[in-house]
């Protein structure tokens, strides 16, 4: 009998899919899977949309109940860990308890970026949200009711998918942006205007390129009553969301001297600094082939093949993560589709019209398509990853920019 155990610190996408995988593969030892939410692991991109919006929202697990009894899996719900030991390959638990381990995946995620508030404000103020987990989401719930006046800080998925649902729910909303404009750091400027004109038509006010200077509180402190902006306007408000980043979770790595860097860094194989070790999913930071770079990704794709490429390398049959990114946004009746990184582009190039709501933006950098954005073309899609996996040339793009032909030719 396989006496091995490997434990997953993290109850999140990347955790569930991890322990399913593990036992998928054939591991015959014992998974331990350490949530320090209460319940099996959910589904974390419903709660800025349909979550939002539904009468009785429940939480969508990431598999059904029986599929992780019928693995064998442990499930620690409601239980954090608190250290890491690896000399004696032992973890901690927030109950007391010890657990060992022969493989330890860490697969913490991460947290919502802090709002700056003043010194003396030191309890978070009752009507200020952020959003990240199902409590999160059960109480920005309750505390959007229609007529309502909503601030949305961050012009990112979280403030722009809210700032959708919040409309539709009667809502007043504002969105506030540091940047010139939304979603500036991973789409051109042609695809934020559309996002931009699309959240103005459906009424809700958008600045961009603006800070706060002040926030203020009603009288007892508790609640914030509005935003002064650098422009000396003032905003009032009853509902606040930060939507403004996140930060990776990787105290528990760097506290057991793993090496971390914007994330835990991982090889190819999700392994850390530590081979026994695994870090996947937001925490983790790796080598991409494709980009010649580290990157760290916040989006379930990333989560479920970085489970899935740890539970390999742990059941001895390692194969490299290499997949390109991609990622999903549903605004509206928009479904945004991004596949790769287009930092770095040189060259946009459309195809379809944006007054049309269905159009593709593909980027290009040194000749090579790095990166496409897609509107509203779910059929499109799947050639659309294929041509940017395959590195297509430049001297497609004129081909690319013409509906006329199909994308299929060009691969
Ligand atoms: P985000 O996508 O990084 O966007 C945050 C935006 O807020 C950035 O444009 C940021 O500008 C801006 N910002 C930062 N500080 C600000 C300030 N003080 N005032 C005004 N604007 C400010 O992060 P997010 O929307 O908070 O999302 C959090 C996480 O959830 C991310 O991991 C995201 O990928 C994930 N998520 C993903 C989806 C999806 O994939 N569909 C949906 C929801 C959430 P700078 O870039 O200059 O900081």
């Amino acid at each position: 009998m396989n006496m091995e155990t490997t434990i997953i610190i993290g109850g999140g996408h990347a955790g569930g899919e991890a322990a399913l995988s593990l036992r998928q593969g054939g591991y015959a030892g014992r998974i331990v899977l350490i949530c320090e939410e209460h319940g099996l692991p959910y589904q974390r991109p419903p709660l800025s949309k349909a979550f939002l919006l539904a009468p009785e929202p429940e939480a969508s697990l990431i598999r059904p109940a029986a599929n992780f009894s019928k693995a064998d899996i442990e499930i620690a719900s409601g239980i954090g860990v608190q250290t890491i030991d690896r000399q004696a390959r032992s973890v901690t638990l927030s109950d007391g308890s010890r657990l060992s381990w022969d493989h330890l995946i860490i697969a913490t995620g991460s947290r919502p970026r802090q709002l700056a508030l003043p010194d003396p404000i030191t309890a978070q103020p009752t009507n200020l949200h952020y959003l990240r987990n199902l409590t999160d989401a059960q109480r920005l719930k309750g505390a959007l009711q229609p007529d309502k006046k909503l601030l949305i800080i961050g012009g990112g998925y979280i403030g722009l998918e809210v700032a959708s649902a919040a409309q539709s729910l009667g809502l007043q909303v504002t969105i506030i942006e540091a940047q010139e404009r939304i979603l500036s750091r991973v789409t051109a400027p042609e695809v934020s205007a559309f996002y931009q004109q699309v959240h103005q038509a459906a009424g809700i006010q958008m600045l961009t390129g603006v800070q706060i200077t002040t926030v203020n509180f009603s009288s007892d402190g508790t609640a914030i009553r509005s935003v002064t902006l650098q422009n000396g306007d003032e905003l009032p408000t009853d509902v606040v969301l930060a939507g403004i980043g996140a930060i990776p979770e990787t105290g528990l790595a760097e506290s057991a001297g793993l090496e971390v860097d914007n994330g835990i860094l991982v090889n190819e194989f999700c392994q850390t600094s530590d081979p026994a070790i695994y870090a996947i999913g937001d925490c983790s930071n790796h080598p991409s082939k494709a980009y010649q770079r580290r990157i760290r990704l916040e989006s379930v794709p990333n989560a479920v093949e970085q489970a899935r490429v740890a539970a390999q390398s742990i059941n001895g049959s390692p194969k490299p993560y290499e997949s390109i990114p991609w990622f999903w946004s549903d605004q509206y009746d928009l479904k945004l589709q991004m596949v790769g990184l287009s930092q770095g582009y040189d060259q946009v190039v459309i195809r379809g019209n944006p007054e049309e709501r269905s159009f593709a933006a593909f980027y290009f950098a040194n000749d090579k398509l790095i990166a496409a954005d897609c509107v509203s073309r779910p059929s499109e899609f799947g050639m659309i990853r294929k041509l940017v996996q395959a590195g297509t040339t430049a001297s497609s793009a004129a081909a690319l920019a013409n509906i006329d032909v199909a994308l299929k030719d060009l691969l």
